[in-house]
């Protein structure tokens, strides 16, 4: 197989792994270039766009992750790139087409650490033959020893494992193979202590991603880890990806109704992208997130609004008087017209309509119905 036939099965097949600041399904958004290959739009981190080259190494997988298309006994096309095509590849897109980086996947060949050294030789020869300086993402293979994690992460510009799922019991649902504790937490406890601030390489940054609905796990445990995962492990993203029914083992709790409904598997990972956002941006703990009696986030209401009706004691608030962060609290109110407000007040100021805030749609609407304006 040539090296061009090679590129189109496995950067066709990367489209499955999701865990990163590009990911998405949305094929308006992700581009296939001339040469078949999958071009995804970045936002860089100094504003602006870009575009990411994603690639797998190798479809090739000793693993059987039932809820993964290249588990090891489907019999789908299998194909492998030499570090050195990849990286020839990789330096003719810089050049041609002035692209940010690559962000490179494999299925495990053999073993977790042959697979990161090979991985790891792409991103020397980038390093070292091209002296390119620019982003490398690559994926830590779970079970990796710590030896291959310091050397992939010492080559990159962020890396990325999956732990899937919040649990180990979660986990025995989806691999025989892989060991929860060992596999994936001492993995990400690893990543986390080598890009500590201070530490050798704490400009790496480390990023995951659960898998939502092929196992039996709730949106509560999601939550309460993806928390764990930011304050304790210092993660720099969570990534959430629905799982999709009819790729994986007919086992999988995924592959019955209603728990795999494709519909609802989309608004929880919806959903859990709004918690998240709740959690990292507005200042909400994991045990503010409101989840209905059966552990999930509700599919009709968004956790905003679920938290502000379960508070009527929070409002109204009063629009001239209410915190930064008590003010994000409210539904319709994001950081701009909380932005705007803080920006009225200075100075002794007042807010005397919700029509000061902006044009008044949909969202606006919705918040004037939880405040007050005192003056
Ligand atoms: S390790 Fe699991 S998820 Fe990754 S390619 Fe292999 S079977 Fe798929």
């Amino acid at each position: 197989m040539d090296t061009q036939r090679k590129l189109e099965i496995l950067a066709d097949s990367s489209q499955y792994d999701l865990a990163c600041a590009c990911g998405t399904k949305d094929q308006d958004r992700r581009k296939r270039s001339s040469e078949g290959t999958w071009l995804y739009p970045v936002s860089l981190p100094g504003g602006g766009k870009s575009i990411l080259l994603k690639t797998l190494l190798s479809s090739v997988c000793v693993n059987d992750c039932k809820y993964c298309p290249f588990r090891s006994n489907r019999d789908v096309r299998r194909c492998t790139l030499k570090a050195e095509e990849i990286a020839r590849i990789f330096m003719d897109y810089v050049r041609r087409k002035g692209i940010f980086g690559l962000f490179l996947s494999s299925g495990v060949i053999r073993n977790p650490d042959f697979t990161m050294d090979r991985m790891g030789a792409v991103a020397r020869i980038l390093r070292k033959q091209y002296q390119y300086r620019g982003y490398i993402h690559l994926k830590i293979i779970p079970g990796a020893s710590d030896a291959a994690i310091e050397e992939i992460i010492s080559l990159a510009s962020a890396v990325s494992l999956n732990v899937e799922t919040p649990r180990r019991s979660a986990m025995k649902q989806l691999s025989d193979q892989k060991d929860y504790d060992r596999d994936i937490v001492r993995s990400v406890k690893k990543i986390s202590e080598l890009t500590a601030p201070g530490s050798a390489y704490s400009r790496v940054s480390q990023t995951t991603q659960f898998i939502v609905g092929a196992a039996d796990e709730r949106d509560s445990e999601i939550v309460r880890a993806t928390f764990g995962l930011y304050r304790r492990w210092r993660l720099n993203r969570v990534y959430f990806s629905a799982y999709q029914r009819g790729l994986g083992d007919s086992s999988l709790p995924g592959e019955r109704h209603p728990v795999g409904d494709p519909g609802n598997l989309l608004t929880r990972e919806h959903r859990l992208y709004q918690a998240d956002w709740l959690m990292r941006k507005y200042g909400f703990a994991d045990d503010e997130i409101p989840f209905e009696a059966d552990g999930n986030l509700s599919l009709q209401v968004d956790p905003k609004e679920a938290w502000a009706r379960r508070h009527p004691e929070v409002f109204p608030m009063d629009v001239n008087r209410a915190g930064k962060f008590e003010l994000l609290r409210v539904p319709g109110l994001g950081t701009v017209s909380v932005g705007r407000i803080m920006k009225m007040r200075t100075g002794g100021g007042k807010v005397r309509s919700i029509r000061q805030l902006g044009r008044y749609g949909k969202r606006l609407e919705k918040a004037a119905g939880y405040l007050k304006f005192g003056y």
